[in-house]
């Protein structure tokens, strides 16, 4: 069973993932921490994430050991994940990686979830079931203000609702692979929702179409 999950960011995907991944006993991937991985590597090694050369020889070398750095959380890294993962030789070097993460997912698991921005219409667009997350950007901002809080990060929510923004609007527009529901998604807005009730709906998504 594979169960897709896309949407911008803080609307609720990796919550929603991580729930539904223990209920059906699948294993999870969080796709956004393997661009985040991409984004903090090149930035670490002085080069712009916009170098489509610097970025895409990072994503070819990326190693599992690569998403357990320290900092991928940060907006700074979130932002320099969007640029790079709006080159399309860095989405072709970690499409396999996801699709095998799918196709043989660990821990003799029988399937899995995996959130992003592409998992319904680029990475796994034969999903049993796709949910599209989303919010509105004010709340998705509050969202992401209080998660940055709760963390210890220093942050407000004018410059919050800033990045998000440009994130969104880079996300949505580059070329290869953009932010945007397939076809066969459904739609979720959690904009009203807390995280129970987002769950009790992707359940009764997910069981209609198992039916
Ligand atoms: O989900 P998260 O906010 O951690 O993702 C960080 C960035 O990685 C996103 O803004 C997006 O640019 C990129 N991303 C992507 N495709 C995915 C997952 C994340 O382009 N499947």
């Amino acid at each position: 069973m594979i169960i897709a999950i896309d949407g911008p960011a803080a609307a609720g995907k990796g919550t929603l993932a991580r729930r539904l991944a223990v209920h059906f006993d699948l294993a999870y991937l969080d796709t956004g921490l393997i661009y985040r991985a991409v984004g903090k590597k090149v930035l670490d090694a002085g080069a712009d994430p916009e170098d489509a050369e610097a970025s895409e020889a990072v994503a070819r070398a990326l190693q599992a050991t690569d998403l357990e750095t320290q900092g991928l959380r940060t907006d700074e890294t979130a932002q320099a994940a969007s640029k790079v993962s709006a080159v399309p030789g860095v989405r072709a070097a970690l499409l396999e990686f996801q699709r095998d993460f799918a196709a043989y997912p660990p821990d003799g698991k029988k399937g899995a979830v995996l959130d992003g921005r592409d998992i319904g219409t680029v990475v796994c667009p034969d999903a049993d079931a796709k949910l599209f997350v989303s919010a509105s950007t004010e709340v998705r901002a509050e969202r992401r203000l209080k998660e940055l809080q709760e963390r210890g990060l220093e942050a407000i929510y004018a410059r919050v609702l800033e990045d998000m923004k440009e994130r969104d609007a880079r996300d949505s527009s580059r070329a290869a692979s953009p932010l945007e529901p397939a076809k066969d998604a459904h739609q979720l807005d959690t904009s009203t929702l807390d995280a129970d009730q987002v769950f009790a709906k992707a359940l009764e998504v997910i069981s209609s179409r198992e039916a």
